[in-house]
C-alpha cells in the first residue's frame, strides 16, 4: 500500500481503501479501457496544502473520456470536490492524486457498451519519482527501442489506461539495461517524450521541446514551465528535433508531474553539457517550486487550496458535500 493512502473516493463516496476491490471481470482490467490522471498537491508557505493546476488536469481527464467516449458519471465539479475530500480524508497537505474512470463489469466482449463506468480517487504521498539524487544531480536515459505510438494506432492525446503498455515496456527496457528512463522517438524518428514526462533541451538562451503536432502527452507541467519560461524572458520554440540534437545540447529536463523538473545528465552514453544540471534548469526549478508552494503569488490562480484536513478515521465513509448535496436533490 503506497504511504499515506488509507482512504479514496470511489464513486462519489470515501471508503477504506482496504475495501475498494476490484471485480476480475472489469472491462478495463482485461482491454485497459480507461482514463486516469496524476496530480500533486503541495504545502504552500502560508500553510495548509493546495493541489497544484487541478482544473487543467480534470480537464484533461474529461478530454480523455471523450476521445474513448468514456461516459463519466460524476461531474468536473464533482470530481474537483472528490480530489480536495480524498486529501482531507488522509489528512494529507502534500501528496500525488490519482483519478480513474474505467469501464467496470458487465458484459465481457471488446465491444461491450453499456457496463457501468466507476471513479476513484487515490491520494498518496510520492517523493521524487526518480530517485531522491534525480532533482539535484540529474539521471541518464537512454533512447528507446519503442516508439511513442502514432496517433492513428493510439490516442495519444489522452491519458489512458491500456496505452501505458509501451510506457512500461520502455521504462522497463532502460532500466534492466542500467539507465534511470526511457526517451521515445515518434514514427518520424522524431524525439517525442519520456515514458512519463516531456522532454526539454536548452542551448543557449533558447528552450526547445517538441511541439503538439508531435503524439506526446499534452503535460500539465510542460505547459506551466513553458509559461514560466517565457515570463523569465526565455525564448521558448515548440518544434521537432531528432536525437543528435539532444546529444549536443547545453541543458536537457523532464518534466511531469510525478518528475516535476527532472535534469538529464546523459543520453546514451553522452554527457549533456556539463554532466550536472545546468543553470536554466535550475532556475526553472526554482521558479516552478515557487509556483507549486505558493510563494509567486502572481500564480495563485494555479493553486486549489484543499480547506482544512481532518483526521482520517473522522470523515471515513461520511458522504462527499457533492454527494450529500445530490441527495438533497433527490
Ligand atoms: N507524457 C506522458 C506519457 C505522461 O504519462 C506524463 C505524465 N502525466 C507526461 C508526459 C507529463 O504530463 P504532466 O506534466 O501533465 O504530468
Amino acid at each position: 500500500m503506497p504511504d499515506g493512502a488509507s482512504v479514496l473516493w470511489l464513486d462519489g463516496k470515501l471508503v477504506p481503501i482496504e475495501q475498494a476491490t476490484l471485480p476480475i471481470l472489469s472491462h478495463a482490467l482485461h482491454y485497459g479501457f480507461g482514463v486516469f490522471e496524476g496530480i500533486r498537491a503541495y504545502r504552500q508557505v502560508g500553510g495548509g496544502g493546495a493541489v497544484f493546476r487541478l482544473d487543467t488536469h480534470l480537464r484533461r481527464l474529461v478530454e480523455s473520456a471523450k476521445i474513448l467516449k468514456l461516459e463519466l458519471p460524476f461531474s468536473y465539479e464533482e470530481m474537483f470536490e472528490g480530489c480536495k475530500n480524498v486529501l482531507r480524508a488522509n489528512a494529507l497537505e502534500e501528496a500525488y492524486l490519482r483519478p480513474i474512470a474505467w469501464l467496470g463489469e458487465g458484459r465481457m466482449g471488446v465491444g461491450a457498451f453499456d457496463n457501468k463506468v466507476h471513479v476513484a480517487v487515490a491520494a498518496w504521498v510520492w517523493g521524487a519519482y526518480l530517485g531522491d539524487e534525480a532533482l539535484t544531480k540529474g539521471i541518464r536515459a537512454k533512447i528507446s527501442s519503442f516508439l511513442r505510438p502514432h496517433p492513428n494506432v493510439a490516442m495519444v492525446r489522452g491519458k489512458v489506461t491500456g496505452q501505458y503498455v509501451n510506457s512500461v515496456l520502455a521504462k522497463r527496457e532502460a532500466y534492466d539495461l542500467g539507465y534511470d528512463e526511457a526517451i521515445l522517438l515518434d514514427h518520424s524518428g522524431f524525439v517525442a517524450e519520456g515514458s512519463g514526462e516531456n522532454i526539454f533541451i536548452v542551448r543557449g538562451d533558447r528552450i526547445l521541446t517538441p511541439s503538439l503536432a508531435a503524439p506526446i502527452l499534452r503535460g500539465v507541467t510542460r505547459d506551466s514551465v513553458i509559461d514560466l519560461a517565457r515570463e523569465m524572458g526565455f525564448e521558448v520554440a515548440e518544434h521537432s528535433f531528432h536525437r543528435d540534437t539532444l546529444y549536443v545540447a547545453d541543458e536537457a529536463f523532464f518534466t511531469g508531474t510525478a518528475a516535476e523538473i527532472t535534469p538529464i545528465r546523459e543520453v546514451d552514453d553522452r554527457t549533456i553539457g556539463t554532466g550536472a544540471p545546468g543553470p536554466v534548469t535550475k532556475r526553472l526549478q526554482a521558479a516552478f517550486r515557487e509556483a507549486v508552494t505558493g510563494r509567486n503569488r502572481s500564480r495563485a490562480a494555479w493553486l486549489a487550496p484543499i480547506g482544512r484536513v481532518a483526521s482520517a478515521e473522522s470523515v471515513v465513509a461520511r458522504p462527499t458535500p457533492a454527494r450529500a448535496a445530490a441527495r438533497r436533490r433527490a
